[in-house]
Parts: structure tokens; C-alpha cells; sequence
């Protein structure tokens, strides 16, 4: 009776079990991956996305080529997810990751094949996981130098770019990053600290680090103070309107005295407003929402400067660097809710004007983002996005690993000797691992057009035949040689590949963990997704 119920549910499915839900999820991680390998390296190639409403965009970014794209498929949804995190963790190795679980899935499944158990497989993966990153924070080190911090930037980016506005936006990322070294906000900080501003004219080589706060925005009264070097600040986290006309047209007129009286009362708790700031010296006042009408010449009159409609982050912003407290009511403010700031001035940019406002607590910059067409802003900001992301995280952790392939290619020598010591069939597992990390280098050589096995080859041999200092040779994209990373200056901060390797084993082993997968019947067409991956069969 049970059974039957339940074969009733399961009419509305397509049912995949065992090997086969593994082998369709294969597919699906392999499909995504090769959608975004040829990406991967300085010398990768750009990716125009067509959305549906017809704008495009060009870009060499994993994670942008991933999240714009409109997959179905549970794994392949998975595989994006995983690369979000990273993005979101790391601000890098997006591309890394997403094809490290490809090939963790492509191999187990070979394991799978011959006769291995998916969680012996699960097992050993975990175990060579732990391995490869003991060795990868042994073979770490940090900067020698401004040089090398910079160099370790630059690489995160390289590629995105030309190298001259890469340069530009490593010096600016690293100044943005010193701005807010030192200040408590974790990973997001860059987010919340750096406003990021696109200006319409100049080319990307003009793009700048403002310290403090630029916003376009002019002040609500032109008879007020235009410019000031310095005074007291309050912030209100609200609005200071009057009672909305919807609630006076409920009343019902019947005497032009009572709407005359309702006008007052609200002029005087105006009044009453104004007067707390100025008891409290406020000479500057920025709202979230708006003023009333009323109110603009009562600040003017009472030598106080007006901005509203800030967003929220903004005002968060402005907090910071004028040590303000935000608050919710304008009646409410007290005395050690003002903050202080040092300057403010208008200034106009493409034609429209902007705000700047300096404090003297720092902790907070813009970065006005210039070139010559919207899709080339949009670019440079993520790309600035990803060089502060990585400045940021490597003030707080500075450990490098070499980059080019030089690591992955140290860690899976390591592996496979050390696979030996472990019990019976997760050997296996730990020398699929190994070969799966081997992903990066040949990658990088293919998208290079150099020949993959013949570099991997080469890789392995100079890093074995200079023992210790073995684990920093990697390949020079540029001239196809095998040399010591830092002398080429192509760094991989340790907390990227540190997640990107963590990231894809947890994916790979959630993949591995699935046995049975029902897919709910569509009545429309397949997707686009599938049919893709039936072509490649
Ligand atoms: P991801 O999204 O994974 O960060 P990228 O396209 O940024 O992908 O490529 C990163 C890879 O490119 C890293 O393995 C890095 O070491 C390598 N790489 C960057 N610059 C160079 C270079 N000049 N020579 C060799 N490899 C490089
Ligand atoms: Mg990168």
C-alpha cells in the first residue's frame, strides 16, 4: 500500500540512480567547466554575455560568466554556488575552483568505474585534502617587500587587463587597502568602506583613490554654505518631512482655521528640530530621506548645510569617518551622537556635481572609476573590486604561494608520495586528487598554446631536480619557461588556493554523496541545458 503511494509521487519524476545520477552529474560540473576554463590565466580569453534583454557584457571573470548564466542543472547550480563562496571568501580563484571539482568528479568517477566505493573515494579526498593544505601553508611565505605585495596583487588581476591599468589599479587597490588597514569590519569591509564611483569622462588611467567620502549629491539649498574646512555633523537614519498630505486630506476641511492650525503645529515641530541642532552646533546635516520644503530656510537661516536622500551604506560611510552616531528621529539627537569632519567641498564631475566630505577618523576612501564607455567601467570596478579584495585580505594574512602551476603541480608530486603511507583503496582516491590538481597547470598551458603534457612533464622534472626550492618553480605563461615564481613576480596569496582547494573537495565529495536524484518532469520544453550536454556526448 505504502509502495504504491509512493510510485504515484514518483510518476511525476525522472528518476537517475546510482552510476547513472553520478555519471549525469559528471556531465553537468564537466559542461560548466569547460564553459569557463578558457579564462583561466594572464593570458586567458574574454567572454561576451548576451542577456535576454540584448546588453552584453565582456569580461574574463569566472565567477561573472558563471552567475550570469542560466543553468538548470542541481550539480552545475551547485558548482556556481561553490564558486560564489569563493568569490565572496577569497574575491579569487573562482576559475580554479570551478574546474579543481570538475576534474575531482571526473576522476572518482573513473575510480567508480573500476570498482571504488564513492565514500572510500569521499574518504580519501578528505584525507589528501588535509595534506595539501599542511603542505601548501610549509611552502608558503610572506612578502619580502612592497614589490612582492603589489606583484601578488597584480597577479590576482592579470589578465582582466592590460598590464598598464592593471598596474594603476594594483597602486590603487593597495592604497584604498592601507586606508583601511587596521579597522574592524572583517571580510566585508572593503565593500562597506570603499564607495565605488563611475565617472563618465577620462579614461581608466584617471581612475582615483579619494580619501573620504565623494557622493553625487548637492546640497539642498543653494543660498547655504557651499564649502566649509570643518564643523559638526549629524546624521539622521530617517526622514524630516512633515505629516503626509494623504493624512490631511482625511481631514475634513471644514474650516480654512483648522488646516491653517495643522500647518503651524507642523512649521513649529520644524522649528523645534532646528533649534536642537543648533544648540547642539550642528553646521552640517545629512538625512536618509527627505526634508521638508519648510525646512529649507529655517537651516539655511540658522547656518546650517543640508544634504538628504543618502542610502544607507553612505551614511554608514559618512559615521565612520566623522565618528557620528546615526540616528533614527531628528528629535532625538543628543550631543555625542555628532560627529566632527574636516572638510567638505563640491566639486563636479561629468558635468555633475558631487559632494566631498573629509573626517578626520579616516576608514573610509572612494574610488572614482573612469573609462570610456559603460561595459569598460563595469569591467575596471570589478576588476578594482577583485584587486582591493585580495589587498584587503592580504594586510590581515600576507602567506604567498607561487603561482603559475608551480603549487598545484608541488602538491600533487607530494601526494602521490605520500598517498603510500595511507590504507588500501583511498590510496587510489588520494592519487586521483593529486592527478585532478594537475587541472591548473595544463590548463594554463593550453590557454597559453603551449603543449599540456609536455609542460606538466617539464614542470615535475625542474621542480624535482632543485629539491627544496623545487616547490616555487612554475611556468611563465609569457615565455613558456620554467622559473622561480618570485623572481617573475606571479603570486597566489595562500588563502585563495587555501579556499579553492577546500571549496572544490567539499563540492566534489557533496556531488559524490548523491545516489539517487529525481528530477521533477517539465511539461515545457527541456532546457537549454541539457540539450547542451547531450551534444556532447
Ligand atoms: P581564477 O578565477 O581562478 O583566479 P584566473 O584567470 O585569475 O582564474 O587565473 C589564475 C591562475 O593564473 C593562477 O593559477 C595564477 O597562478 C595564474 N597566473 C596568473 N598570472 C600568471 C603568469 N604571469 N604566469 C603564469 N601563471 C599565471
Ligand atoms: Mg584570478
Amino acid at each position: 500500500m505504502v509502495e504504491s503511494e509512493h510510485d504515484v509521487t514518483l510518476e511525476d519524476t525522472d528518476r537517475l540512480h546510482g552510476r547513472s545520477a553520478l555519471v549525469d552529474n559528471v556531465k553537468a560540473a564537466s559542461a560548466l567547466a569547460e564553459a569557463v576554463r578558457s579564462t583561466l590565466g594572464p593570458r586567458g580569453l574574454d567572454k561576451m554575455l548576451v542577456e535576454d534583454g540584448g546588453s552584453t557584457t565582456i569580461t574574463n571573470d569566472g565567477v561573472t560568466v558563471l552567475e550570469t548564466a542560466k543553468v538548470e542543472h542541481p550539480t552545475a547550480r551547485l558548482l556556481i554556488s561553490t564558486a560564489s563562496a569563493q568569490d565572496r571568501a577569497a574575491r579569487d580563484g573562482t576559475t580554479t575552483t570551478v574546474i579543481l571539482t570538475s576534474e575531482l568528479l571526473q576522476n572518482a568517477l573513473e575510480l567508480v568505474r573500476s570498482g571504488v566505493h564513492p565514500s572510500i573515494i569521499m574518504n580519501g579526498y578528505q584525507i589528501a585534502l588535509a595534506e595539501a593544505l599542511d603542505e601548501m601553508e610549509r611552502i608558503s611565505r610572506i612578502p619580502k617587500d612592497g614589490f612582492e605585495m603589489r606583484a601578488a596583487v597584480a597577479t590576482s588581476i592579470s589578465g582582466k587587463v592590460d598590464s598598464s591599468v592593471s598596474r594603476h589599479l594594483t597602486e590603487l587597490a593597495i592604497e584604498a587597502a592601507e586606508a583601511l588597514a587596521g579597522e574592524n569590519g572583517g571580510q566585508d569591509l572593503e565593500r562597506l568602506r570603499v564607495k565605488r564611483l563611475l565617472i563618465k569622462d577620462g579614461g581608466v588611467l584617471d581612475s582615483e583613490v579619494i580619501h573620504g567620502l565623494v557622493l553625487p549629491k548637492s546640497r539642498m539649498d543653494m543660498a547655504s554654505v557651499a564649502e566649509s574646512d570643518g564643523g559638526r555633523i549629524a546624521i539622521i537614519d530617517g526622514g524630516m518631512e512633515s505629516p503626509k498630505l494623504d493624512f490631511e486630506a482625511s481631514i475634513e476641511v471644514t474650516s480654512t482655521d483648522a488646516l491653517r492650525g495643522f500647518h503651524e503645529r507642523a512649521r513649529e515641530r520644524m522649528r523645534e528640530q532646528v533649534d536642537l541642532l543648533v544648540s547642539l552646533g550642528v553646521d552640517l546635516l545629512i538625512v536618509r530621506d527627505g526634508i521638508a520644503e519648510d525646512a529649507t530656510t529655517m537651516l539655511t537661516d540658522a547656518g546650517i548645510t543640508a544634504y538628504r536622500r543618502y542610502d544607507r551604506e553612505d551614511l554608514e560611510r559618512l559615521a565612520r569617518i566623522t565618528g557620528s552616531v546615526m540616528v533614527r528621529d531628528a528629535k532625538r539627537v543628543k550631543d555625542k551622537d555628532i560627529g566632527t569632519y574636516s572638510s567638505r567641498s563640491e566639486c563636479s564631475y561629468s558635468g555633475v556635481k558631487h559632494t566631498h566630505i573629509e573626517g578626520p577618523e579616516g576608514g573610509a576612501v572612494t574610488i572614482l572609476i573612469r573609462g570610456s564607455s559603460p561595459s569598460v567601467r563595469e569591467e575596471v570596478k570589478r576588476t578594482f573590486d577583485d584587486a582591493l579584495g585580495v589587498a584587503h585580505r592580504l594586510s590581515i594574512d600576507s602567506r604567498m604561494l607561487p603561482g603559475g602551476g608551480a603549487t598545484q603541480t608541488h602538491l600533487a608530486r607530494h601526494l602521490r608520495a605520500f598517498a603510500p603511507s595511507q590504507a588500501g583503496r583511498e590510496q587510489l582516491a588520494i592519487e586521483a586528487f593529486a592527478a585532478a590538481l594537475e587541472i591548473v597547470p595544463r590548463t594554463l598551458a593550453e590557454n597559453s598554446g603551449l603543449d599540456p603534457i609536455d609542460e606538466i612533464l617539464e614542470l615535475s622534472a625542474a621542480q624535482t631536480e632543485s629539491a627544496e626550492e623545487g616547490a616555487w618553480i612554475g611556468m611563465d605563461v609569457a615565455s613558456g619557461n620554467k622559473v622561480r615564481m618570485d623572481k617573475v613576480g606571479v603570486f597566489d596569496p595562500l588563502f585563495v588556493a587555501h579556499h579553492a582547494l577546500a571549496g572544490a573537495t567539499e563540492a566534489a565529495n557533496s556531488v559524490l554523496r548523491i545516489d539517487d536524484v529525481l528530477w521533477a518532469k517539465q511539461d515545457a520544453q527541456t532546457p537549454d541545458w541539457q540539450s547542451e550536454m547531450e551534444d556532447q556526448d
